[in-house]
């Protein structure tokens, strides 16, 4: 009975036993696994765009390293790669070398041992391109890689952990958070306005290179496109007429000319001179009746009521020509100024 007792009582305690016994062996079995798995952890950072960011490289639960090969692949139009320094983790043999545009592999070996203390492999410095305009750079833009079967971690002694049936340690990404830009913008007309045409100024960030543009009103004293003369006021023999002279743009009156009065003293110089000289030739026999006329711009000599155009532009300064008046003569004249001024008017034997 005795013995029977003892054995109902043994068996409970043998199963608690052995039940903590297990519960231990599945607890130290999780730790164990924990700390064998090694990580490769990528800092992130901040910057503004055209600034440099300096980001690290560590392994966390290192294993103890004897080398190791990593690659980081980043967009060359949004970073430049600028250099890397060895941390305290395998120091002595590092290397980063660029491969093409978009690639730097790190790497470093030491042939002696393990390391085993340390987790900071390399820092590694880029700058963010000036146009840049994202707000962060990770993934697509910046992330590390195991290229090839160049990289790789290896633990001498306890075995590389990149073998075929291993998995390399996981990396966790960096990522680059782009600061908003101080912006000091610098103003710079890019199109002049004129009186007929805005224009635009574009400003442009010194620091980052970011640009707008504003428009630029009409310059009403920026005139293009010449200019024409009209007459305001017909000058007559007792008043001075007044020429405006106006842009072909934008039709603002610019400036204005007297135009002379109409000059009575020419007028009868011209035609006592006609009368002589066409006194003597046959047609014009009656000449009592002899006048220029000014009828708007053209000046016309009118003899017995025949007309005779001495100039179609009489506003203009220095009209001169001749007119063939037959029978061996012909009328030569200078006109100054406004058409009703007449410098020199003669009549020659050809
Ligand atoms: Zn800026
Ligand atoms: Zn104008």
């Amino acid at each position: 009975m005795q013995n029977i007792n003892v054995k109902t009582k043994l068996l409970p305690i043998f199963f608690i036993v052995l039940l903590m016994f297990g519960l231990f062996a599945c607890l130290s079995g999780a730790a164990l696994a924990e700390e064998a798995e090694p990580v490769v952890y990528a800092s992130s950072g901040h910057g503004k765009a055209g600034e440099t960011v300096t980001l690290t490289v560590s392994l966390e639960n290192n294993p103890g390293l004897s080398s190791y090969g990593i690659t980081l692949w980043y967009d060359p139009s949004k970073l430049t790669y600028e250099f890397a320094k060895a941390g305290e983790l395998l120091p002595l043999m590092f290397t980063a070398v660029k491969r093409g545009d978009d690639k730097v592999n790190f790497n470093s070996v030491n042939f002696l041992g393990n390391f085993e203390t340390g987790s900071l492999l390399f820092s590694f410095t880029l700058t963010i391109k000036g146009d840049v305009t994202d707000s962060v750079l990770a993934g697509d833009a910046l992330k590390f890689i195991y290229d090839d079967n160049r990289d790789s971690f290896a633990v001498l002694e306890r075995g590389t952990i990149n073998k075929p049936e291993n998995v390399l340690p996981d990396i966790t990404q960096p990522v680059i958070t782009i600061d908003p830009c101080d912006h000091v913008y610098v103003g710079e007309v890019t199109k002049v306005p004129t009186c007929v045409e805005e224009g635009v100024m574009t400003y442009t960030c010194s620091k980052c290179g970011h640009s707008y543009t504003e428009v630029m009103v009409k310059d009403s004293s920026n005139h293009v496109g010449g200019t024409y003369e009209k007459v305001i006021t017909e000058p007559t023999f007792d008043t001075e007429g007044l020429m405006g002279i106006y842009c072909s743009g934008c039709n603002a009156l610019l400036s204005t000319e007297p135009i002379l009065k109409l000059d009575t003293t020419i007028t009868e110089l011209l035609q006592s001179i006609t009368r002589d000289v066409l006194n003597a030739k046959k047609g014009f026999d009656d000449l009592n009746n002899v006048n220029l006329v000014l009828t708007g711009k053209t000046l016309t000599l009118v003899v017995d009521g025949r007309e005779i155009v001495l100039s179609t532009n009489a506003n203009n300064k220095n009209q001169s020509g001749q007119i063939d008046l037959g029978d061996g003569y012909k009328l030569v004249f200078d006109i100054k100024g406004n058409g009703s001024n007449v410098k020199e008017f003669s009549v020659i034997k050809k």
